[in-house]
């Protein structure tokens, strides 16, 4: 049934989806005084339980009264037009379906924490408080409060416990509740603040060249005054050309300390005006760009062309372009086409690829068109770019995974670079999405195209290409006169025979190193573990120590002397003896970039030698400035974890050192082989961009892998083909669509009853073969939950997925409604990575 808004003998209600892990929106009653402002997709705060303020969505306008419980009046509408969209709010749907979880918990993940309020405790006093004149004896400190509220109306606890003493300030305002003489209130405020610039110019009649010397006239024997005067006109230039008084200048530059009091009586005798402006976050590249007009060459362009035309009949095509392609040109040419055809554009980059590198390079051609939207971003800057979206000040946007729920509401077309990475799925908390595949379905609902990228493509994109289902271009040849390095494969077994080895260096690499550096290059090494060291160990009883919380080893950390969990962070210091024998023969295990970084500076006390990982990176700028330092020849050994494979294109580096192949190749899962080719390739990718040809050197125990030997021609189809059999025959995807289900509990033998009661309820309706499991993971407790596995496999298009989906939440909700299960928690991950 419509709806008639302006029919005011109807009592209006709203259905508001709420930032929680609820099943359903709730509904409110919509307060005449806000009747006017109601649309569906705007912000609203509302109260919700007894206690908690929230900001929530209009998602639905009508006149049905709830029968369970009472409505109650929404607070207040925030936004005059909707913050949020159709098409988003048919996403967040679609997505808490397919993934398995609420719709407000989209909404929670989708929304920049700085549309949300938040609320505050404050006291203000009573305004009904009867003053029953000395009757109600109050204390000194009391009295205090009551003085200060008096002067300011209005008090937060933390300003109540400055005035009176941290102990005393709780038990005072309870007291002085009980005495009815003040009252407490939540304060609601908006999180987004924007940035303002304080102003000042000159006031009319003054802001005319001709009443100058009246002006000066009136400061005569005021000398500060007219210095400050004279230093107006002089930064402004107002005498050359008056209009620029109506720019005015910033008051921080007018004004310093010493000129404060003649300032004020300037704008007291009505001369200057203050006021202030509303500006942007997103300084403006101030440089002259520096952008030379790319023509893109033959192949190029013909790319291009195929991919314009497979989008005629596709709604998604994969670009399978080998690292230094130039793919990114490409990219761009699609971006210039349809965003002069009116339309919006949304390109989505890795977390870590999203560097200054790319962004500089896309600033020059798409100026203040082009938002951007990063994890590392302010919430302030985040809801710039949200609104910026709307107003239409940007139709272009770069962003991480989370930009798939910015509010387009015109996308001819998405970009998804480097598509295999699966830095694009969300492990925690809920929704656990794959923005690759949420954006292939956000494209469909706005009928615009998907332009898929990489060197490496996913098995399952590659897949859907050579189907037919997507298009596919190849790219086969790097840009310009660059060719691919040359990978040498060493046996580290053998070097270790012929007593080669120095330490975790092969002869070969250190001798190539030793090369480079002499030729003055750079040089990549690269580890997938960080630390010092995986683990240590007792050389006598062969103890290694563990987290507490969780069941893996602890990490060697040498900088920060300690020994520390990746899995819940916890830390200890690093023992000197074994807590189990008490022998002081501790040694460390394994290789960590830490270690590498270490023996390098050894082995090459001249070279400038960095590292690049999850402990160097932490403070907000660190990853850009190694990357800069890099390409600026400041360093000339770059030691790090996946983090230096990504998408980073350096003019001299010529040799790539993989210490330990076998790592991520033997790694239990069955997308290692996947992973494995895919970052070695990478990290490749980073030799040898420009004319002279890189080398790559691979260590490794298993020379005679497969993978190493696809990866050694560089054949991805070859690898391709391999791997999609193997896919196949063991019924995983593509072929069959996975969902992992972890039980959680603080008790082992609770979680491994609770995942079994699961699985009793699950075989009802999902046939046995199909189930795997329970079983402990690898890892059997993370942060003192142990955990049991159940996953789920289904033929790809075969079964009615979202009708199992549904029967699975039933019977989880059944499982966790037995007071047995009470402190468990039960974790769906749709398409797990
Ligand atoms: P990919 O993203 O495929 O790895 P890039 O787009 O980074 O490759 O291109 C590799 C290098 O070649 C970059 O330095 C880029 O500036 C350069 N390049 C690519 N296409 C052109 C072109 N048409 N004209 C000039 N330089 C180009
Ligand atoms: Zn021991
Ligand atoms: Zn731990």
């Amino acid at each position: 049934m419509e709806f008639n808004k302006e029919n005011t003998k109807d009592r209006l209600f709203a259905d508001i989806l709420l930032p929680l892990p609820l099943p359903r929106p709730f509904t409110y009653r919509i307060p005449d005084t806000e009747r006017e402002k109601v649309n569906i997709g705007s912000r609203v705060i509302v109260q919700f339980g007894k206690k908690r303020i929230l900001t929530g969505i209009i998602v639905k306008v009508h006149s049905i009264e709830p029968d369970v419980y009472e409505a109650k009046d929404i607070i207040e509408i925030l936004d005059d037009a909707p913050s949020v969209n159709a098409f988003q709010l048919k996403l967040f749907e679609w997505m808490a379906e397919y993934y398995m979880c609420h719709p407000g918990e989209v909404l929670n993940a989708a929304l920049p924490s700085g549309l949300k309020v938040s609320s505050e405790s404050k006291i203000q006093l009573n305004p009904n408080f009867e003053d029953l004149e000395e009757k109600i004896p109050f204390a000194d400190k009391e009295l205090l409060i009551i003085e200060m509220l008096e002067k300011k109306e209005a008090l937060t606890f933390d300003e109540v416990s400055l005035i009176v003493g941290k102990k005393s300030g709780s038990s005072l305002i309870k007291s002085l509740i009980k005495k009815n003489r003040i009252i407490v209130f939540e304060e609601v405020k908006e999180k987004f603040t924007p940035k303002i610039i304080k102003k000042v110019r000159l006031c009319p009649p003054y802001d005319q060249k001709g009443n100058m010397q009246e002006l000066f006239i009136k400061l005569e024997k005021k000398p500060k005054q007219t210095d400050l005067l004279l230093k107006y006109i002089k930064l402004t230039g107002f005498l050359e050309n008056p209009d620029k008084n109506t720019t005015g200048i910033n008051k921080n530059l007018l004004i310093e300390e010493s000129s404060l009091s003649p300032f004020t009586s300037l704008v007291k005798a009505g001369f200057f005006e203050e006021y202030e402006i509303v500006v942007s976050r997103f300084e403006e590249d101030d440089e002259e760009s520096k952008y030379a007009e790319v023509r893109l060459s033959e192949t190029q362009q013909s790319a291009k062309d195929s991919i314009l035309e497979q989008f005629g009949e596709k709604e998604a095509v994969l670009l399978h372009g080998i690292t230094g392609s130039g793919k990114t040109e490409i990219y761009i040419e699609l971006i210039k086409n349809v965003l002069s055809g009116g339309s919006q554009v949304l390109y989505l980059l890795p977390e870590i690829a999203l560097t200054t590198q790319i962004v500089q390079r896309l600033r020059k051609i798409f100026g203040d068109k082009m938002g951007i939207y990063h994890s590392k971003f302010s919430d302030n800057e985040r809801v710039e770019t949200w609104r910026g979206i709307i107003s239409g000040r940007f139709s272009f946007v770069v962003g991480v995974r989370s930009s798939i729920f910015l509010p387009f509401d015109n996308l001819g077309l998405i970009i998804i670079d480097e598509e295999h990475e699966t830095s694009y799925k969300q492990h925690d908390p809920a929704p656990r999405y794959h923005a690759r595949d949420t954006a292939l379905m956000l494209a469909r609902m706005h009928h615009s195209k998907t332009l898929l990228g990489s060197a490496t493509p996913s098995v399952e994109s590659y897949f859907q290409a050579v189907n037919k289902k997507w298009g596919l271009v190849e790219l086969t040849q790097r840009f310009g006169n660059a060719k691919l390095p040359q990978l040498i494969a060493v046996d580290v077994r053998k070097e270790k025979r012929d007593r080669k080895l120095h330490g975790d260096f092969t002869g070969l690499l250190t001798q190539q190193i030793e090369k480079s550096l002499h030729e003055r290059n750079q040089v990549i090494l690269f580890q997938n573990r960080r630390g010092y060291a995986p683990y240590i160990s007792c050389e006598d009883c062969g103890h290694i120590p563990k987290c507490d919380n969780c069941a893996v080893s602890l990490t060697y950390h040498l900088y920060h002397k300690e020994l520390r969990c990746h899995y819940c962070g916890s830390h200890e210091s690093i023992p000197t003896r074994c807590e189990a024998c008490g022998s002081n023969k501790i040694k460390t295990v394994g290789l960590g970039t830490e270690k590498i970084e270490d023996d390098i500076k050894l082995l090459f006390p001249d070279a400038v030698t960095q590292r690049m990982d999850l402990d160097t990176t932490r403070k907000k700028n660190s990853y850009q400035k190694i990357i800069e330092d890099f390409q600026n020849n400041k360093i000339d050994i770059l030691v790090g974890t996946q983090m230096v494979t990504k998408g980073l294109d350096f003019d001299r580096v010529n040799l790539v050192g993989i210490l330990d192949a076998d790592s991520l190749i033997h790694f239990p899962d069955f997308r290692a082989h996947e992973k494995a080719f895919q970052t070695f390739t990478q990290v490749s990718g980073r030799a040898g961009r420009r004319e002279k040809a890189g080398t790559v050197i691979l260590q490794t125990s298993s020379i005679n892998h497969p993978v190493i030997g696809k990866l050694l021609q560089q054949d991805y189809s070859g690898f391709f083909n391999t791997e999609i059999s193997e896919r196949e025959k063991f019924h995983y995807p593509p072929f069959y669509r996975l969902i992992s289900i972890t039980f959680k509990d603080p008790d082992a033998g609770i979680a491994s009853k609770g995942a079994d009661r699961l699985f009793g309820k699950l075989k009802y309706f999902i046939p046995k073969e199909q189930i795997l499991g329970p079983e402990q993971p690898l890892i059997n407790k993370i942060r003192n939950y142990y955990l049991e596995e159940i996953i789920l496999k289904f033929e790809r298009n075969k079964a009615n997925l979202p009708a199992i989906k549904f029967k699975i939440k039933e019977a989880i909700e059944k499982v966790l409604a037995e007071t047995a299960f009470k402190n468990s928690i039960i974790v769906c991950d749709v398409d797990p990575v």
